[in-house]
């Protein structure tokens, strides 16, 4: 610590006290890359263990070189799949479109699929075990001119110069700073669940577009995952004893491999049901107050978007940080927000698009998509990467 001679003391880069809440994709990216800065973060995670429950993970090119950054990149790559092939299905299971990610991976390094408990594994191994606090929340942040007090649910208070909200979509940390803003719902809401890995293509995502109906068989290492998206009231109620009733209706008249696949559910329990929302709001930031990833710029999960621009969000406020001071932090946090600001929107964009096509719930719509998608060259494909993956972070 400083004093600058106005008997304000200041602390410099890494000396900043800065504390991360919820240990997630983008709170132990984060750590991990302000503790190589020198800084020592202090994280807090609500659930009391990491747990052994989640879903694939597709990650782009530009959240690998995150990981590049992190020392993390080969064991993603021990960890995860590289995947080639994508396979686009009507509902029946007749191959509509089928392409090959190679030109892409050759440009950019490969697509990678993983099973999120391990990516959250390989992120856990490159932060020091002794900056995370399991079992922790925080109950209230009270923010004056030079730092935030913030009151942990242990009873304990701290003061920090910084204060990272990345505790996902449902944050309570922005509610905390910002009061409660909605998450916009998509009109889709789904199932995700694992099946036997031989029943699809190891080489490649398959999906299946029907009306207003989505399947995706994603593989990963020795498992596959079914993420599923279907047209619903957002307060459809899913009660998991009849769950797997419902799921069989749903997806009743598909083909190809679904029926088998629907064959093998018989723990609802092991089936997870969620909305799919994302969220806009004004400003990331308040005070010595910020948010990153899904606290502060959720996206649709349909872009397979989500872990790389948490990640990305996570190196540019890093970078931010180690050029910032305790007096001028606020500074630093707009920043990281101007700069993350245009690429998250231009994605969030994108998969709302997306969406619109997929699950699209007209005849007409459904069957003009099919038609186009089939006569849709490789290179508008490879068009749309070039155009997710060019933009600098
Ligand atoms: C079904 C589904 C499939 C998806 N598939 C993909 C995909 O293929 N590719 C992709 O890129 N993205 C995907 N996503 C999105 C992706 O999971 C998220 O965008 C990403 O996890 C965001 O990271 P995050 O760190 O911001 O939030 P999270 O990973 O959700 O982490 C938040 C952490 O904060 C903790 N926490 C919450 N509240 C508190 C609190 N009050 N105090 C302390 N800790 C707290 C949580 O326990 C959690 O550990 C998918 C999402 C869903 C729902």
């Amino acid at each position: 610590m400083a004093n600058n001679g106005k008997g304000q003391n200041i602390r410099y880069g890494p000396d900043m006290k800065v504390l991360i809440i919820g240990a997630g994709v983008a709170g132990l990216t984060l750590a991990g890359l302000l503790e190589r800065r020198g800084f020592t973060p202090r994280v807090v995670e609500r659930a009391p263990a990491f747990g052994k429950v989640g879903y694939v993970i597709v990650i782009w090119p530009s959240g690998s070189r995150v990981l590049k950054g992190l020392g993390a990149y080969e064991k993603l790559l021990e960890e995860g799949c590289q995947f080639t092939n994508y396979y686009i299905s009507n509902y029946k299971g007749e191959v509509i479109k089928t392409y090959t990610i190679d030109p892409v991976a050759e440009k950019y390094g490969p697509i990678i699929s993983i099973y999120r408990p391990e990516l959250i594994d390989t992120l856990i191994d490159a932060v020091n075990p002794e900056f995370i606090n399991m079992n922790m929340t925080v109950d209230k942040i009270d923010q004056g001119p030079d730092t935030a007090e913030v009151h942990f649910s242990d009873g304990s208070t701290e003061q920090y110069d910084l204060v990272i909200g990345c505790d996902g979509v449902r944050s309570k940390t922005r509610e905390q700073i910002f009061g409660h803003i909605p998450l916009t719902y998509s009109g889709m809401s789904g199932w995700g669940f694992w099946i036997d890995p031989d029943l699809s293509k190891p080489d490649g995502i398959v999906e299946y577009w029907g009306k207003g109906k989505f399947i995706g068989v994603w593989p990963t290492k020795g498992r596959l995952s079914v993420f599923t998206s279907v047209k619903m009231e957002e307060k459809t109620v899913d009660p998991v004893d009849t769950r797997i009733d419902r799921i069989k209706e749903c997806f009743k008249e598909f083909g190809g491999v679904v029926p088998d696949m629907l064959d093998q559910l018989n723990d609802p329990n092991e089936i997870y049901y969620d909305t799919y929302n994302d969220m806009q709001i004004d400003s990331w930031s308040k005070g010595r107050v910020v948010l990153v990833g899904d606290s502060a710029h959720a996206i649709l999960p349909n872009a397979g978007a989500g872990v790389s621009m948490a990640m990305e969000s996570a190196a540019v406020i890093a970078e931010e940080l180690c050029r910032a001071d305790s007096k001028y932090v606020e500074h630093a946090l707009k920043q990281y927000e101007s700069r993350r600001r245009p690429r998250v929107k231009k994605v969030q964009n994108q998969s709302r698009m997306m969406g619109k096509l997929v699950y699209s719930n007209s005849s007409i719509l459904s069957t003009a998509r099919d038609y186009f998608l089939k006569v849709y060259s490789n290179d508008l494909v490879y068009k749309y990467w070039d155009s997710m993956l060019k933009d600098p972070i």
